[in-house]
């Protein structure tokens, strides 16, 4: 490839502070807010101009979607994300579980107050293009903003980029899966204009379960979920395939729709399923933003065509940008395994639990008989760099135990576990490599985490 070099610059460092959270989806938000509540200095950075990640950035409302009856589920900052949201009118129920779906728009609002009301400091429209290294540590990240470019100095960071960017930047290991084998990536939608009551009769009598999931959905199930509902379309885009209104080739358009407002507005249409796109290479984020536009008008064709009550419908809005699933996870102390996720284990390490729900890599399990597997603190430790942790999607794991880890709830799970682990070793004087375990473990039951 081609190279120029660039010249050697002096550059102003624009923030101290103890702990630095980069990225601000539910495992940044959850490390930040957890570690400032023990009394942290903490700093949160986040590239767009709102907190929440895949949730106000994406549209991503379904935080606990696999809720069931019987489900044994987390307790920490994750259910907070539903219960403030409910606070704040920014909720309403899941059609096909015991959960809130959280408004994303208003829940730009719900995380601008509880940072303030944490004593996070924020700092938004900064991405983080580099690392300082000191020896085994990170001294810092180097930002670049509208005021230019800056280095924050930190004595302990949490990469919640998703991406992995800050393990990657600092020469941690990490692995990716092949471009052909990643998850789809999703431009998200929401319409206006929706016949609620028309709508939701058409679904009455034209029932989905998860058997029914097919085309880019399809996934194999372990039998006791096959005949639940599941608010999945795929009939109006078969017929629309039949009548020329989709490309007959074109079978990444059909999926969920979740919640249908008085007001008629669909939001978190998750519809359009693109395979073979890498979300850490510039140029196929391009394609599949622009992609992906045109197959959601496309779909958006369909439903007003073969979706009773959507005939009137119209675009209300696309997410603020493309929804990626799968990309750089770190390779950890202890990479998580599908035997792990499927087989209840327990980690002397636990940071928290997670329900057994999976749910990508053609496998869909929902957590419906109350098992579940621990979350160990392994899987947060990059090999390697000792004051750097890593939370969300990108804890280190195999491919179907991401396919559980990546849900915004478990993310949260492995956030507040960052966060707590962080302000722990800020206050034992050690390194977040070493950090006393089982310190950590008392000080998140002290925060009401299940362990
Ligand atoms: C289309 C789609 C549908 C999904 N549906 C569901 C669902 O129904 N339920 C569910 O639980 N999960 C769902 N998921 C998965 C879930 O949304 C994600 O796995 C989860 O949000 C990951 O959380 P995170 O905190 O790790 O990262 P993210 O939510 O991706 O947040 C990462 C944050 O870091 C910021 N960032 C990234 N790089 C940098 C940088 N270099 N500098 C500064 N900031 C940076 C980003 O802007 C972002 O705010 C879905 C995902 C997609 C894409």
């Amino acid at each position: 490839m081609e190279t120029i070099t660039e010249p050697a610059r002096q550059v102003p460092v624009i923030a101290r502070t103890d702990l630095l959270v980069v990225g601000s989806g539910p495992g940044g938000l959850s490390a930040a807010i957890s570690a400032a509540r023990m009394g942290v200095e903490t700093l949160l950075v986040e590239r767009y101009g709102c907190f929440g990640g895949n949730l106000t950035h994406v549209g991503v409302e379904g935080i606990g979607w696999y809720r069931q009856e019987h489900t044994v589920d987390v307790e920490g900052i994750g259910i907070e994300f539903e219960s403030r949201a409910k606070a704040m009118g920014g909720s309403s129920p899941e059609p096909q579980s015991r959960s809130e779906a959280i408004d994303a728009e208003m829940f730009k609002v719900v995380a601008d107050g509880w940072i303030a009301e944490a004593g996070v400091r924020p700092l938004l429209h900064s991405a983080v293009v580099g690392v300082v290294r000191a020896g085994e540590s990170i001294a810092g990240v180097i930002v670049e903003n509208k005021s230019g470019r800056g280095a924050i100095l930190a004595k302990r960071v949490v990469d919640a980029t998703g991406d992995a960017d800050v393990a990657s930047l600092a020469g941690a290991h990490v692995r990716k899966t092949a471009r052909e084998r990643m998850l789809p990536v999703t431009v998200m939608f929401s319409c206006a204009g929706v016949d609620r009551a028309r709508f939701l009769e058409y679904v009455r009598t034209n029932p989905s379960k998860y058997a029914d999931w097919g085309k880019e959905w399809a996934a194999a199930l372990d039998g006791k979920e096959a005949d639940m509902f599941s608010p999945y379309l795929e009939r109006p885009f078969d017929q629309a395939r039949e009548q020329g209104v989709i490309p007959e080739g074109l079978t990444s358009i059909g999926g969920t729709w979740s919640s249908i407002s008085a007001q008629g507005e669909a939001t978190y249409l998750n519809m359009v399923h693109m395979t073979g796109y890498d979300g850490t290479d510039v140029w196929d984020l391009t394609r599949a933003e622009m992609d992906g536009r045109r197959q959601a008008l496309l779909a958006i064709r369909a439903l007003q065509r073969f979706a009773p009550g959507f005939e009137a419908a119209k675009l209300r809005n696309f997410g603020m940008t493309l929804g990626v699933r799968d990309t750089r996870k770190i390779v950890g102390r202890y990479d998580l395994t599908e035997q792990d996720v499927r087989g209840q284990r327990r980690f002397e390490d636990r940071v928290g639990i997670f329900p057994e729900f999976i749910d990508g890599y053609g496998l869909l399990i929902l957590p419906t008989t109350g098992r579940y597997f621990d979350v160990p603190f392994g899987a947060l430790v990059p090999t390697g760099i000792d004051n750097l942790l890593v939370a969300g999607r990108s804890v280190a794991g195999d491919e179907i135990s991401h396919a559980a880890v990546r849900n915004m709830m478990c993310c949260t799970v492995t956030g507040q576990a960052a966060g707590v682990a962080a302000a722990v070793s800020l206050h034992e004087g050690r390194t977040t490599a070493r950090v006393d375990v089982g310190a950590v473990q008392r000080a998140l039951r002290a925060q009401g985490v299940r362990l």
